[in-house]
């Protein structure tokens, strides 16, 4: 880990993806079409978008000795990941157990595995380095305690924390005053306050603004982006594109975001560039196998 890396703190999965004209009924066993290993998981997505767009990021997380494990780091260390800290634990690498029928509907089925080993402890053992970076990227697919504690560890350096709040859980009030940016679709804002009966966007970003949350950026699709924060609200477009397969946008642009501010640019170029990215990455096939490079944005833009 190096001064100034963007640190992605988070999971590692191998995603099993088989393809089937239909799901089979209880008891029957049906033949499939084809069957793809992907490299997969939200912390790691997010670690290889930065990574592939040239930026400089480490990623810490949790896999077993086994094959998967080999796979996922050899593949994040190809993007330009930095993982000499992921931790090497006695229990399988996570996997996703994913079907996709014909019609491109979809069935996931997540074993956590060694991500759920990720502890407290073990993100201490590298407090010195964490206490260096530019910014700490998380999602919610390693255990909450965890995710908790790193957030008090990295705001008691001032450290900027970026929270995407993937799959939402809720967390605790006093948590959210020590988050710089937060960044859920619309499903998500509706989890983290779901005891609260909150109907609106509106009383929802209030509420988590309310409770200290620095920046908001409410991810939605095709609409784009809102940023919310105390007193001010920004709409940014998406780019009109042909969506081919909307997986990993969310992660994408998570990544790219954190890459702008690693870049020292504006928020607002951060979230432009962000939508560069998660557009280019929907119109193509895959998670990790659709992240683009630098140059590949470059070229998306003309
Ligand atoms: P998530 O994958 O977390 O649900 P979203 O679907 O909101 O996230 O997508 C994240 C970002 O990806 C959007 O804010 C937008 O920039 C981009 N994006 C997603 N879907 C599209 C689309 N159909 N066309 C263009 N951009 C898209």
């Amino acid at each position: 880990m190096s001064n100034g890396d963007i640190l992605v703190i988070g999971s590692m999965n191998m995603d099993l993806v088989v393809q089937t004209g239909r799901y089979p009924d209880k008891g029957e066993t049906i033949i499939g079409k084809d069957f793809d290993q992907i490299p997969g998981g939200k912390g790691a997505n997010q670690a290889l978008a930065v990574g592939k767009l040239g930026g400089s990021v480490s990623f810490i997380g949790a896999c077993g000795n086994d094959n998967f494990g080999d796979e996922l780091l050899s593949s994040l260390k190809t993007g330009g990941v930095n993982v000499d800290n992921v931790f090497r634990v006695e229990e399988n690498t996570g996997i996703a157990a994913i079907t996709v029928e014909e019609d491109g509907d979809n069935r996931i089925i997540v074993v956590s595995g060694a991500n759920s080993k990720l502890s407290s402890s073990m993100i201490d053992k590298l407090e010195d380095e964490i206490k260096e970076v530019e910014a700490i990227l998380l999602q919610m697919e390693i255990p909450l305690k965890t995710i908790v504690h790193t957030i008090e560890l990295a705001h008691q350096y001032q450290t900027t924390v970026i929270l995407d709040p993937a799959p939402a859980q809720e967390l605790p009030e006093d948590i959210y005053e020590q988050i710089d940016y937060l960044l859920p679709n619309e499903g998500e804002l509706e989890l983290l306050l779901q005891d609260y009966n909150l109907t609106t966007t509106q009383e929802q970003v209030d509420q988590l603004l309310d409770w200290g949350v620095g920046t908001i950026l409410l991810t939605r699709g095709k609409n784009g982006i809102i940023l919310y924060t105390k007193g001010r609200q920004e709409h940014y477009k998406a780019i009109e594109v042909e969506a081919v397969d909307t997986t990993a946008a969310g992660d994408s642009f998570a990544g790219a975001f954190a890459y702008g501010l690693q870049q020292g640019w504006s928020e607002e170029k951060a979230i432009k560039f962000g939508n560069q990215v998660a557009a280019l990455v929907v119109t193509k096939l895959g998670a990790q196998s659709s992240l683009p490079t630098i140059e590949d944005v470059e070229e998306f833009k003309q």
